[in-house]
């Protein structure tokens, strides 16, 4: 007769299983669930604290809400607003954002900060891409900064599933279904799709409300793509963005300038122009190692230092769109967004006489790069 083969095993090893188990799921939850929290940003004094439902009251007590900081100067002017974040693993815009909000001073006409654009997107990493959770920004006494790492997409739980095929509201433009939770394609918004365009028209709603003179849409990108270290300029734009290529390039800062393709919808530079008539809008792109595809080992060091070896090899075979020997450093990458931005606000008055804008208390380019974010920051509480 055939013996039977029995499984051995004890009811305890299967508790101890199951108890490892329920570990493991409570420390991912925990970790995952940290990412709900918001960072903790130190307004400059004077701003006042608003959020984006207020100019699209359909986005209160939505994941894609998120706060909005205005600073009135003493004196009448044109208004200008910087926002970072729409693509949270693109850490250099949002850090140039956060730069104005905690170091303006505004004295003539006004600045509205948005620093974390899509803060759906700040809740999650992108999956499989190894990035941090995190990083930290050094400050004197030992003390760091902390801000989050986030994704290029919506949080799957606010928005999910996508379609294979994603058509852009309203010009019909049929993109890819991931699209659908980019913000940057997401312009000019509507009610009637995801949360990401929710935000989207919620911002568009901001601009044409708050009757926005200059905007700007800080992003990075990964040093093997075209447009980078540049500039995208929507028509109404490109006579601003041309004098401003032209003072960074003597400055010292390479830029490009490259015109907002019409036929590409979606885009922050084409739809507030299209959408927005008195706005003069700026997207702007750093090169960061740290979201290229030729990357190696992803971690914390990657995105402050954006030292690679792979990038290093790709930069001798002159693959690559940016200067690089072996870093392109955060603060760099920062500083060129907040060079940029000084640089329109102090020549709006050209092109808009009457709509000049004073900010005080900003670092130059310099003083980013030789002392570093933390320098400049306020410090950690
Ligand atoms: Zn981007």
């Amino acid at each position: 007769m055939e013996e039977r083969s029995r499984v051995k095993g004890s009811p305890l090893t299967a508790v101890a299983l199951c108890a490892l188990v329920g570990l493991i799921c409570w420390l991912t939850a925990r970790s995952f669930m940290s990412m709900w929290k918001p960072d903790v940003l130190y307004p400059a004094p004077g701003f006042e604290r608003h959020m984006l439902s207020e100019w699209e009251p359909a986005l209160k007590g939505t994941h894609g809400d998120t706060p909005v900081y205005v600073q009135k100067g003493a004196e009448e002017g044109g208004t200008v607003f910087v926002m970072g974040g729409t693509h949270p693993n693109e850490p250099a815009g949002y850090m140039g954002a956060v730069m104005y909000l905690e170091r303006a001073q505004v004295k003539k006409g006004r600045l509205i900060v948005l620093p974390c654009a899509n803060m759906s997107a700040f809740t999650h990493n992108s999956p499989q891409d190894a990035a941090p959770q995190r990083f930290h920004i050094p400050q004197e006494g030992g003390k760091a900064r902390v801000f989050k790492y986030g994704s290029r997409a919506t949080n799957p739980i606010d928005q999910w599933p996508e379609p294979d095929v994603y058509i852009h509201y309203p010009s019909g433009q049929k993109l890819d279904g991931g699209s659908r939770s980019n913000l940057n394609r997401s312009y000019p918004g509507t009610r009637n799709d995801g949360l990401t365009q929710l935000v989207g028209l919620a911002i568009v709603e901001l601009l044409n409300k708050e009757n926005v003179d200059l905007a700007f849409d800080l992003h990075e990108a990964s040093p093997e793509y075209p447009v980078i270290n540049a500039t995208v300029a929507h028509e109404h734009s490109m006579e601003l963005a041309a004098m401003v290529t032209m003072e960074l390039e003597m400055m010292g800062i390479p830029m490009r300038l490259e015109p907002s393709p019409v036929n590409f919808r979606g885009l922050s530079h084409r739809e507030w122009g299209d959408h927005c008539p008195n706005v003069i809008p700026i997207l702007m792109e750093a090169g960061n190692p740290a979201q290229g595809r030729l990357r190696g080992h992803t971690d914390e060091a990657l995105v402050l230092t954006g030292h690679d070896k792979a990038y290093m090899k790709a930069a001798t075979l002159g693959v690559l769109f940016i200067p690089y020997v072996d870093r392109q450093p955060l603060e760099l990458r920062t500083a060129r967004h907040v060079a940029a931005v000084s640089k329109y606000v102090e020549l709006l008055g050209d092109v808009r006489p009457g709509k000049e804008i004073v900010v005080e208390g900003i670092p130059s380019y310099e003083e980013i790069n030789e002392k570093g974010l933390g320098a400049w920051l306020a410090p950690a509480q």
